[in-house]
């Protein structure tokens, strides 16, 4: 289980996410939907600890970390709990100078320290998951956004972590490219990967969500499955959310 307990994120005056508890089965599926500044980068940056909660309690299996204002949390815990998490952005950020395997293979040589060999089997198993298997040497600038974005997940799953966070993982895509990215990540989500994603997309959220929470000013307004949160919203201003949308 992947449980955020009474995350508080502020910044400065700005409290961005206030109370904020979600619960993610192993295996499961969670979409953060919500209006722009609702807190939903902010979120998954306090899953994998590039933002420090304020408060509150992140747990990820075993391993879990508690935050209060003025506390202090060491590096070497950070690290632990960071490495159960993978992370996709928008832009993809692949290493340009690197070719897709070697994107694939970068953490587990450097971090983990993996012997290459090892890196680089694993690495071709996983451009296989994502359909990338026959580009394995090819540049970054020589593949299409929807191509490297494959690549990308692939290099967040490359050191098996207990859940890959997605940032607008098909924001940047044209929808064709988009509709790559979605089949990849529906496969994931079918084979049992637990994922937590920022999304304004509806249609990845609802092939591949178990679970929406909508956010709207740092505080989750509503949560549910995809069809109650987009077809029969109970919350006012989840309604007019969908509605804006369509
Ligand atoms: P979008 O849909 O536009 O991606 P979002 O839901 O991901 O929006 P966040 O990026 O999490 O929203 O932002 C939530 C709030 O936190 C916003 O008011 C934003 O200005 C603020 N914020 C985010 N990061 C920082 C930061 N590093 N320093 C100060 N304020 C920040
Ligand atoms: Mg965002």
């Amino acid at each position: 289980m992947i449980v955020l307990d009474h995350i508080e994120k502020r910044f400065g005056d700005n409290l961005v996410l206030k109370d904020v508890s979600v619960e993610m089965p192993e295996g499961s599926v969670t979409a953060l939907v919500g209006p722009s500044g609702g807190g939903k980068s902010t979120l998954l940056r306090c899953v994998n600890l590039l933002e420090i909660p304020t408060s509150g309690t992140v747990r990820i299996g075993e391993e879990a970390l508690s935050f209060s204002p003025g506390g202090k949390t060491g590096w070497p815990e950070i690290q632990r709990l960071r490495r159960q998490t993978g992370m996709v952005f928008q832009n993809f950020q692949l290493f340009p100078h690197r070719t897709a395997i070697e994107n694939v293979m970068e953490g587990l040589v450097t971090v983990l320290k993996w012997p290459a060999e090892r890196a680089r089997a694993r690495a071709m198993e996983l451009l296989e998951k994502v359909g990338m298997a026959h580009k394995a040497d090819a540049w970054p600038a020589t593949l299409s956004g929807g191509q490297q974005q494959r690549v990308a997940i692939a290099r967040a799953l490359a050191p098996s972590p207990r859940v890959l966070l997605c940032d607008e993982p098909t924001s940047a895509l044209d929808p064709e490219l988009a509709e790559e990215v979605v089949d990849v990540l529906g496969r994931l989500a079918r084979e049992g990967t637990t994922m937590m994603m920022a999304t304004h997309d509806l249609r990845l959220a609802s092939r591949v969500a178990d679970k929406v929470v909508f956010l709207d000013g740092g505080v989750v307004v509503e949560s549910g499955p995809p069809a109650q949160i987009f077809s029969r919203p109970e919350r006012e201003r989840t309604k007019r959310f969908i509605a804006s949308l369509n």
